[in-house]
């Protein structure tokens, strides 16, 4: 009835689906009844004809992104009414409309119910990335979506696809403007000052997952001497500094990411900072500089992006945790971390013991780190959850 195209499950698959996960795997489905191409809406069914959920369809194992279980029309009124919800679920617990921070996650993927969508929110400009053909089908509605939603707030749109859609789905994709022009490209989080670049930088243009976990760098700072290993835009820097940090050392692989962090340093303490910036592989940096700092913050890019590459990521963390814990002062601190999705909480803390037990010293768990309530887990998704960390106390 809706022309869609329908997609008729095995028997016995909906199962999944009707527990809400939001996604349906290509061994699940029997048959699709009409055409589709990557990145159409389909709707799903049971083989005995009953409705399930509305998605995206994309050749792949995860071959449907589930973004309603009530039959809709997916036009512009239904996506404003999402990424309205997403918004006020963040206005709700404080996140939007906070003096400190105008930098946030406006939507993180399933945890907001939009699979394949990711759009952070940088003080009047939008930065959106599709993981998804059909989620980058949609951004003309996402667009006027965001421009209902903010208003004159709103002074740019920027759509960095070409990365996260994939070497197979991005062809003919350019990173470009939807709307408006180059914006201010500077944000502020817990009072610090950041310069945020989409067009070149990392990712969206900055991490913004770690907001939580700097500012507990910050309170623990003072009087420390402290180390932010992988610091990209210095950001763990920034809170150890403004938290009293007798002095702060960052360490990044590259030229770009460390050029940001003087940039960033010198916004927020000119030229005085008790600060210096290293161009340093991190592993290296820590076998050199045992046994100096109070704090050591290790902050890798993802050492896995597929199961595959688990077991060379788990050794991974294991080496550059060792030679942390080795390297720290007798009762100093280490904020460990892992963005690793395929990398999950038992393996990593594990790799984390591994790493403890080859040093031989006592180490007490302080906290367990996670990601910020901007990047909301569904209950159902429990993939959704990638960030993970460990505040550790070594004697
Ligand atoms: N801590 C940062 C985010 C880190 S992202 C923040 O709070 O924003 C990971 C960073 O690690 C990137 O900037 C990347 O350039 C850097 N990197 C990757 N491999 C590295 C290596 N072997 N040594 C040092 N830095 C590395």
């Amino acid at each position: 009835m809706s022309g869609l195209a329908k997609v008729i499950l095995n028997a016995g698959k909906e199962q999944s689906p009707k527990r809400f996960h939001p996604w349906i795997f290509s061994g699940a489905i029997n048959r699709i009844e009409g055409t589709v191409q990557d990145g159409d809406v389909v709707e799903v069914f049971t083989n005995k004809g009953e409705y399930v959920c509305t998605g995206h369809i994309q050749n792949g194992s995860i071959a449907v992104r589930i973004f309603s279980f009530q039959q809709v029309v997916p036009d512009e009124s239904f996506w404003k009414e999402k990424i309205e919800k997403a918004y006020n679920y963040r206005k709700a617990i404080g996140i939007i409309g906070n003096k400190e921070t105008n930098a946030y996650r406006l939507v993180y993927g399933e945890g907001d119910g939009m699979p394949g969508l990711v759009i952070d929110y940088y003080n009047g400009s939008a930065v959106i990335q599709a993981h998804s053909v059909g989620m980058h089908s949609e951004k003309e509605k996402i667009v006027s979506a965001l421009k209902a939603i903010y208003g004159d707030e709103l002074k740019s749109v920027y759509d960095k696809s070409k990365e996260s859609l994939g070497d197979k789905y991005n062809e003919g994709v350019e990173n470009g403007y939807l709307f408006g022009e180059d914006n201010v490209k500077q944000v502020l989080e817990n009072g610090n000052t950041i310069k945020v670049d989409w067009e070149e930088g990392q990712k969206t243009g900055f991490f913004l997952d770690q907001r939580e976990n700097r500012k507990l760098v910050g309170q623990y700072a003072k009087g420390k001497k402290v180390l932010d290993c992988f610091c990209y835009a210095g950001g763990f820097s920034l809170y150890a500094l403004r938290g009293g940090a007798s002095e702060v050392h960052s360490v990044d692989s590259s030229k770009t990411a460390i050029k940001l962090t003087d940039d960033n340093i010198a916004l927020n303490f000119g030229s005085g900072a008790k600060q210096t910036s290293h161009v340093a592989d991190a592993f290296d940096f820590l076998k050199d500089n045992q046994g100096q700092y109070d704090i050591i913050v290790v902050d890798p890019p993802a050492f896995a992006k597929h199961r595959d590459a688990r077991h060379q990521a788990v050794m991974g963390y294991k080496r550059l945790n060792a030679l942390a814990i080795q390297g720290v002062k007798p009762g100093g601190l280490i904020f460990t971390f892992s963005c690793s999705q395929v990398v999950d909480k038992p393996l990593f803390y594990g790799a984390i013991t591994a790493a403890a037990i080859e040093t031989g010293r006592t180490v007490r768990i302080l906290q367990y780190l996670s990601q910020p309530a901007d990047h909301p887990i569904s209950i159902y998704h429990p993939e959704g959850e990638y960030l993970k960390g460990l505040l550790l106390f070594v004697e």
